[in-house]
């Protein structure tokens, strides 16, 4: 029988306490989420900034259907690139001081797509040993070499660059890594990548919106130039409230994606309004406010688990890990909380490396400091009843 595999994998995967299950959520506002009928406080969405239930950026995305349609009714290179889409490329690319900028339906698609299109040949790829799933899998079905450095360590990386030729050399990481919230060294990896020639492209997709003055990511936040950061990508599925992402860089880069990029080329663009519901998102996000209730609710959670023997990391951004012993401890502890009104997702292997199960807290700024108490009471009283 074909894929008779597919059982013992699964069982597999139970055993091991690694099986996955979805949950199905009724609704969710406010940092408040429910599901199966009971209400929880919300410590698991990338929405940092309240932006998904923003009154104004719904309003913008139904004036966008009444004025284009649901959706976009075509590939971009059909007919389904509007002016809202263009005005959102021209805005990610004036304020990011890029030449230019290309929409994509997911993160996921546009790591995909730039790696597609940057190796149709043969090159060398040096990424973060944490990179994103969706990086991993496009540098993986590339011609490319494949090579990962440990993590935010730009020693490493250089030892490894120095046996590579700079020709179609691309060198990865995050901004935010996205089950551990720590930065990476941005500077110094556009300092080397510079060195040797290589390009350098950053996902920033936890970074993207937060990060910055004006939420508009890394770039502005350390500073990083098209130069510096030739290839830079960014999601709008997490703190800038819809769904998509871009790449920036080149007029070049851009025309390359266009004419070879199969993610783009051969699939539906994204709904014009949800182009025009994600620039008015862009611009309500430039004044900043949000962006310091967010680092004044992480300064709180900081301090409040500095007294308490929980393994929590050095991370400065709205994810912060607590690291466990396994993931049926991970699990457990999850379940406790749950019991008690809060919602906290444990994430384990193969999410992330073996060994590294942990709980992922992400704050908001929706969050007050008394769902903050919450939470850290919560977790005292979850480990006392599951040890
Ligand atoms: C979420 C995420 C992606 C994928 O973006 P989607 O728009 O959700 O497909 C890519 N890279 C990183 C680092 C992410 O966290």
């Amino acid at each position: 029988m074909a894929f008779d595999w597919i059982n013992e994998k699964l069982a597999d995967l139970s055993a091991q306490g690694y099986r996955r299950q979805r949950v199905t959520v009724d609704v969710e506002k406010d940092g408040i989420i429910s599901i199966d009928g009971r209400h929880y406080l919300h410590f698991a969405s990338n929405d940092y900034l309240g932006m998904r239930h923003d009154e104004g950026l719904q309003q913008t995305w139904v004036e966008g259907i009444a004025q284009f349609g649901a959706g976009s009714g075509a590939s971009p290179l059909v007919t389904g690139y509007t002016r809202a889409h263009s005005a959102l490329e021209s805005y990610l690319a004036e304020h990011l001081n890029r030449e230019a900028a290309l929409l994509f339906n997911s993160g996921f698609a546009a790591n995909q797509a730039v790696l597609q299109a940057l190796f149709a040949k043969s090159g060398n790829i040096t990424a973060d040993k944490l990179m994103h799933a969706s990086f991993i899998d496009g540098a993986m079905s590339s011609p490319a070499q494949f090579r990962r450095f440990a993590h935010n360590n730009p020693a490493h990386l250089t030892e490894l660059l120095s046996k590579i030729p700079s020709t179609n050399s691309l060198i990865a990481t995050e901004s935010v890594f996205s089950m551990d919230g720590d930065e990476a060294p941005l500077k110094a990896l556009a300092d080397i990548a510079s060195e040797h020639g290589s390009w350098l492209m950053v996902d920033d997709a936890h970074g993207f919106g937060v990060l910055g003055e004006k939420g508009l990511g890394c770039a502005e936040y350390v500073d990083l130039s098209q130069k510096d950061v030739p290839v830079l990508m960014g999601t709008f599925g997490k703190a800038v409230g819809t769904a998509g992402a871009f790449i920036a860089g080149s007029r070049e880069l851009i025309a390359l994606l266009i004419n070879t990029a199969r993610h783009y080329i051969y699939s539906t663009a994204m709904p014009p309004a949800q182009a025009l519901a994600t620039l008015y998102s862009l611009e309500q996000l430039q004044d900043g406010r949000r962006q310091k209730m967010l680092s004044d609710n992480i300064r709180y959670f900081k301090t409040r688990m500095q007294n308490t023997d929980f393994r929590v990391t050095d991370s400065q951004t709205a994810i912060q890990p607590i690291l466990m012993d396994g993931p049926n401890q991970a699990m457990a502890l999850s379940d406790a909380l749950k019991q008690r009104g809060i919602w906290v997702p444990p994430i384990r292997y193969p999410t992330v490396p073996k060994g590294t199960d942990r709980l992922r807290v992400t704050l908001s700024s929706v969050h007050t400091h008394k769902d903050i108490d919450a939470l850290c009471d919560a977790l005292l009283l979850a480990r006392e009843a599951i040890s």
